[in-house]
């Protein structure tokens, strides 16, 4: 660039507004009303900038040089953007229930209510309103935990790994702990046993063959050294065909004779008998404690359908051990989570208040006529918002939906599906238009079809998806 060209970009450089003018510009606008003033400040900055990067790279003169309109719509939606929550509710239209990456379980009614009542205020999370004392902050729920599962004792902490590796720290640092080979399970997001028993300081002792182990593999490596037998349900696989593991009720018998206790890792830990809904059969918490498992240990928001949350129950003198071990302080869960496990396990108390009201739940055990009304009332819904559009194609027809979760893996939940297509519009772009609305919808795609399964839609769903894809194809 020559001196005499460096020398002009320099003097239209120096017709762009200062920093501070537009500032007292944001001010005028109204913008430091809705708005943290570092923040505008930031926006500012940066939309200058590009502004004269566009100047720098431009050939020729004669545009406009600060473009005042588009400039400060730039900085209004920057503005709006970097202030709306990140952290947003979507739509599932998955027919994945129990959709980690999604939250897993949407609270019951009761939950949420709870949740707001007592967050905003003081409540009496770790006092004694009989005393006026200092108590302990899961003594509300525990009595509802042991009336559920049927144990002596119950503790919560943050999440299910973390109540394992409480659980282990606890009961089995510097010494053994065995674990058949077929229950060496990874749970998605570096949640594997064999780490977690090195990292809760324990030494693992695997016994058996992927597809078998025998009470006497078991046997044979019980020593002085062992602590505990811990039982893992593999959540996310199946071994099948030549396989099998002993009875919980021999491995508690074994265990009993060298005195030492089983400890089971259940997962998703049902309280409620899932056969009588036509699930497969998982045994629930209580079946689990009446076979003499010492503890057991499960997620708050898996089959639970309740907030995030690491439960234990069992035998008292071990529950007692874990509230002692300073981890226990590290892994606590906090006001909210308690306000939301409390009302979600009431739900349980009636099984059929809970199948009514507990989200999860309500979805698992959904039947296929319903299913198909609701696949009808979306239709119905999203015929009313397009109208009769040409191109627009939809059907109903039998799909699947997923436990998820880790929840009942191999477990396909026949659904009633409502499959659409727009002609000329790939249903790869149609997927992603939906995630990134506002209120994002996320569906799966099947054979160029979109597929939503009202299985796990929520009341409010069905309205918000037929506007969804109004906005969609008149576009
Ligand atoms: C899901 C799961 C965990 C982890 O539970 P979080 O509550 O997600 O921490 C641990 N063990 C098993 C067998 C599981 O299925």
């Amino acid at each position: 660039m020559s001196d005499r060209n460096r020398s002009g970009l320099q003097q239209l450089l120096a017709q762009l507004p200062a920093v501070d003018e537009l500032l007292h510009e944001a001010a005028r606008r109204g913008l430091t009303d809705l708005y943290p003033r570092s923040l505008i400040g930031d926006f500012i900055r940066a939309r200058l900038a590009e502004i004269k990067e566009e100047i720098i790279g431009r050939q020729t003169g004669g545009e406009e040089i600060f473009p005042a309109g588009s400039f400060w719509a730039a900085v209004e939606r920057d503005l709006a953007a970097e202030l709306s929550p990140r952290l947003r509710e979507v739509i599932n239209a998955t027919g994945v229930v129990i959709h980690t990456n999604l939250g897993r379980s949407p609270l019951p009614d009761a939950a949420v209510a709870r949740v707001a009542a007592v967050a905003g205020g003081y409540s009496n999370l770790e006092y004694d309103l009989d005393s006026g004392r200092r108590s302990i902050r899961y003594a509300n729920v525990e009595e509802l935990l042991c009336r559920l599962s049927g144990a002596e004792a119950a503790m919560v902490v943050n999440n299910n790994a973390g109540a394992v590796l409480l659980a282990l720290s606890a009961l089995a640092a510097g010494r053994e702990v065995v674990v058949s080979r077929g229950e060496l399970v990874e749970i998605g997001g570096a949640f594997r046993i064999p780490e977690i028993v090195v990292q809760g300081g324990a030494i693992l002792k695997e016994v058996g063959a992927t597809n078998r182990t025998h009470l006497a593999d078991y046997e044979t490596v019980i020593g002085e050294e062992t602590a505990l037998l811990l039982k893992v349900h593999t959540s996310n696989y199946r071994i099948s065909g030549f396989s099998g593991c002993p009875e919980t009720r021999e491995l508690v018998a074994l265990a009993r004779r060298h005195g030492i206790p089983v400890i089971e890792d259940l997962g998703s830990g049902n309280l409620l008998d899932l056969r009588a809904y036509g699930l497969p059969g998982e045994p629930t918490v209580g079946e689990v404690i009446s076979n003499g498992v010492d503890l057991a240990t499960f997620s708050g928001d898996k089959l639970l359908g309740g907030p995030q949350a690491g439960i234990i129950v069992g035998r008292r003198e071990l529950v007692e051990k874990l509230k002692k071990h300073p981890l226990n302080r590290a892994l606590r869960i906090d006001k909210m989570t308690l306000a939301a496990l409390e009302a979600t396990l009431k739900c349980f108390l009636d099984p059929r208040q809970a199948v009514a009201e507990v989200p999860t739940l309500r979805m698992l055990t959904m039947g296929t006529d319903e299913l198909r009304k609701r696949a009808r009332r979306l239709r119905r819904l999203i015929r009313r918002q397009t109208g009769e559009l040409t191109g627009l194609e939809m059907r109903i027809a039998p799909e699947v939906s997923r436990a998820g979760g880790g929840a009942l893996p191999m477990v396909a939940l026949p659904t009633v599906a409502l499959f659409l297509r727009f002609a000329g519009k790939s249903p790869v772009r149609l997927e992603k238009a939906l995630r990134q609305r506002s209120v994002p919808v996320i569906v799966r795609i099947v054979d160029d079809w979109l597929v939503f399964d009202p299985r796990t839609l929520l009341e409010n769903d069905f309205n918000e998806i037929a506007v969804a894809c109004r906005e969609l194809f008149e576009t």
